[in-house]
């Protein structure tokens, strides 16, 4: 298993993360957002996408773990409870990677619950051809094929979260 050559560079990311934050400027403008980030993968897409927004924005943070119940796919929603309260709220949930789509459709069902306004998704990367759970994604950085990507904050065992731009991970794992 070795690091594979850059997928997405650093400047590709800057760069999208700037055109996705304008999209959000647009649609939402000096409202009100709380932007939930998907720890720890979204740890740095979030804090780069939160410093291109207004300042009306609060930054929170949960985790969620995948493929933890008795079927694949159960999804275990652990938060790590916001400092902002939710409820009445427009929600921004702030992923790295929406893969079967289990997770986010997970959290969009469970900040619902808690009273949110709104919720959408943002995510950096996109495999839609892993699709199982049906999710409306309104803001995407990138579709990607289905490999195993590291990097900008995407780990493997821990590791490659503090890799500038984003790569295959290769071989056996
Ligand atoms: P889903 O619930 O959409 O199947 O999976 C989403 C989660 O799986 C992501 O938040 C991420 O933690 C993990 N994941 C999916 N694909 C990849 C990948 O290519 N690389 C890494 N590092 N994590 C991934």
């Amino acid at each position: 298993m070795k690091l594979g050559d850059i997928l997405i560079s650093e400047s590709d990311i800057s760069r999208a993360i700037s055109e996705i934050a304008a999209e959000i400027r647009e649609d939402y403008g000096d409202s009100d957002i709380l932007l939930l980030g998907v720890m720890d993968g979204a740890i740095c897409f979030l804090a780069d996408l939160a410093r291109e927004l207004p300042n009306s924005v609060d930054m929170a943070t949960l985790r969620a773990s995948s493929y933890n119940g008795a079927n694949p796919g159960d999804v275990s929603v652990e938060w790590l409870p916001p400092r902002s309260r939710v409820e009445g709220r427009r929600v921004l949930i702030v992923e790295d990677i929406v893969d079967t789509g289990a997770t986010v459709a997970a959290l969009m069902e469970k900040i619902s619950e808690m009273g949110a306004a709104s919720v959408e998704i943002c995510a950096l990367l996109d495999k839609p051809s892993r699709r199982v759970h049906e999710v409306d994604v309104a803001y995407i950085g990138f579709d990607i094929p289905d490999s195993f990507v590291v990097g900008y904050g995407l780990d493997y065992n821990g590791k490659y979260r503090n890799l500038r731009d984003l790569r295959e991970l290769e071989g056996q794992f």
